[in-house]
């Protein structure tokens, strides 16, 4: 029987959502079921079992509509001296001062979901005034925050505006791409799809001419983490894949206790690992690790060999629909950086 020691730790703390993304990877489901305490102690003390660092990400649907039993949770680890990170992923509507300030008392880092300035938010997810009162208070309270961005064809060209608009936010610390997947909502006609190669690649270096201005005024600089990881896979020079699903270092728990090796990977039959009592379905990267790019994909790259590697379960999903458009923001953003003399080559 397999057992699962997982450093990166995803509790997906309820199914349900206070939004209706058009390319919702949960598809139409919008209500569901939520985690007991008992599962997700189950979860932790799998994570806690080999006694090294771990890291837990609390998720969902949209995990502040359960705040009390995330809060109990977040209790229950404190309350222990385990040595473990915490971060939450939230929409930020239901985000009010109060529950920021607990979020801090259990030193939770706090990343939010934002697609673009308020009205393209409005458009693609919904919930924009409860989510920039959100920002608006993390800032108030001095709070830093993240924000991840779902990348399509809708908001590939105005990925600068997004920076511009984080630009008012001194806490906000940086922005995360996650392109478009082929799964659930935005498998079938949806409100958005992949973006051209054309246009990715000058939305890519436009945002970060942008942000690079912008930092020049800022004292928190804003980071793209897709730059971040470029830039640590090419200076360590060698292989180094950021996809922790792949080489069986996480797990995702839904709240019925069954396991997946990430979020993204949640619900599809093909990935799923067995259940948290004790049945196991396969080993903790399933197929994932056979999805990588590399090999004669990557031949003539500039990047090959030293690269962060795509998300292998969104080639899994996207594979059909369009080549590995991540290599062109990889690309963008190592010619870019070649060219302001950020790598040497
Ligand atoms: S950018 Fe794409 S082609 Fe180049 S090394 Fe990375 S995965 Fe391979
Ligand atoms: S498969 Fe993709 S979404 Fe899942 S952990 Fe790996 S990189 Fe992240």
């Amino acid at each position: 029987m397999s057992m699962f020691f997982p450093s990166y730790l995803m509790l997906v703390v309820t199914t349900s959502c206070n939004l209706s993304c058009s390319y919702c990877y949960e598809g139409e489901k919008h209500s569901g079921s939520a985690m007991s305490l008992e599962t997700a102690m189950k979860a932790l003390h799998m994570a806690v079992a080999p006694g090294k660092p771990f890291h837990v990400q609390i998720t969902g649907g949209e995990p502040l509509l359960e705040s009390e039993r995330v809060f109990s949770i977040l209790e229950l680890i404190r309350r222990e001296d385990w040595p473990v990170t915490i971060a939450i992923q939230t929409n930020g509507v239901l985000l009010d001062r109060v529950t920021i300030r607990k979020l801090c008392k259990y030193a939770v880092s706090i990343g939010l979901s934002v697609d673009g300035p308020p009205r393209l938010q409005e458009e693609l997810r919904g919930g924009s005034a409860a989510t920039y009162r959100a920002i608006k208070l993390l800032d108030e309270e001095g709070v830093p925050f993240k924000v991840t961005t779902v990348l399509s064809d809708r908001n590939a060209g105005k990925l600068h505006l997004l920076a511009m608009t984080m630009h008012a936010f001194p806490m906000a610390s940086g922005i995360g791409l996650d392109l478009l997947v082929r799964k659930g909502g935005a498998a079938g006609q949806s409100c958005c799809g992949l973006p051209e190669e054309g246009l990715l690649r000058d939305g890519i270096l436009r945002m970060l001419e942008t942000i690079d201005l912008l930092n020049r005024e800022r004292s928190r600089s804003l980071t793209l983490r897709e730059k971040s990881l470029v830039l640590r896979a090419f200076r360590q020079g060698s292989r180094h894949h950021y996809c922790s699903a792949s080489k069986g270092e996480s797990l995702a728990v839904t709240p019925d206790g069954s396991l997946y090796p990430c979020t993204q990977t949640v619900g599809d039959p093909s990935c799923f690992l067995g259940t948290l009592d004790g049945r196991r379905d396969g080993e903790p990267t399933c197929r994932l690790s056979s999805m990588r790019a590399e090999g004669s994909w990557c031949s003539g790259c500039p990047l090959d060999g030293r690269c962060p590697g795509e998300c292998p379960s969104r080639m899994m999903y996207n594979r059909s629909t369009r080549r590995n458009l991540m290599c062109v923001v990889y690309r963008t953003i190592f010619d870019y950086c070649v060219q302001k003399g950020e790598v040497a080559v």
